[in-house]
């Protein structure tokens, strides 16, 4: 009976084999990446003693990457983002519908920043959720999509605990590379709702004479190396599409004070 049952198991095992699914795949890889890092048993010329203990969980993520896809509809951009070849990927996509797909598990690292700086983070990619937009790229993005992310965000902001100033868009973290989600994204609804920081009102009206924009916007978390990079990703996401067309490369007095308000809100987290 027991040879028989043995028989059986086999048989089955047998018969899922032809079509593994997407958490085999998932799992054979993982176990792939870790054994290949088990293998590194020396630092330099020191042996690694192996230590091992169980007093460990999996990682949670810290920041949340906002995108829009440039793809014409929400089909082809979840192609893009599950398909091997284009190695690009993100943890879920939002479709104008309001549909909403996982894509990748919350404690894996997705492949959504690319090369991208915020504040001495150099590796966005492992402390971050991505979040697709279903855009091509200068449309609005629709109420019922926008209701969407906002339920998703506050969920995760719950789960994770991640701080307002925290939730950013790709063109925040790689200026002059990247510019999404475009200038029509509704970042102050976001704000309104706790979950991205945005300058509300007027609690500086005096620039002081030294004040040193491009210092500021360091301190917000911006890579500040190329200036005219990190201007226009500052106008994008906290004056919109208006100031697009200015071709002006220091900030204006209107825009300083904009910045000096920012900064008000960023340091009460
Ligand atoms: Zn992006």
């Amino acid at each position: 009976m027991k040879q028989f049952s043995l028989i059986l198991i086999a048989l089955l095992l047998a018969g899922c084999t032809d079509t593994p699914d997407v958490e085999e795949l998932v799992e054979k890889r993982l176990l792939f990446l870790y054994n290949n890092q088990e293998a590194k048993k020396m630092v330099g010329n020191k042996p690694l003693v192996q230590a091992p203990s169980l007093n460990f969980n999996l990682r949670n993520p810290s920041y949340i990457i906002l995108h829009h896809t440039e793809e014409p509809d929400c089909e082809s951009a979840l192609q893009k983002l599950t398909h091997p070849a284009t190695r690009v990927s993100a943890h879920y996509l939002i479709c104008k519908d309001g549909s909403i797909y996982q894509i990748i598990d919350d404690h894996k690292r997705a492949w959504h920043a690319g090369s991208s700086r915020w504040g001495t983070i150099t590796d966005v990619n492992s402390v971050s959720l991505g979040i697709e937009l279903d855009n091509f790229g200068s449309e609005p993005f629709p109420e019922i999509q926008v209701e969407s992310l906002i339920v998703l965000l506050k969920n995760l902001q719950e789960r994770y605990n991640i701080l307002p100033t925290n939730i950013l868009g790709h063109g925040d973290i790689a200026p002059g590379r990247k510019k999404d989600p475009h200038c029509l994204f509704p970042w102050q609804k976001l704000a309104e709702e706790g979950l991205a920081i945005m300058p509300d009102s007027v609690h500086f009206k005096e620039i002081p004479d030294d004040f040193d924009y491009l210092t500021a916007l360091q301190f917000i978390g911006y890579d500040t190396r190329n200036p005219d990079d990190v201007i226009e990703a500052f106008r994008r996401r906290y004056i919109g599409c208006k100031t697009q067309e200015s071709s002006t490369l220091t900030l204006y007095e209107s825009e300083l004070e904009i910045l000096m308000n920012i900064l008000y809100n960023h340091q009460k987290y």
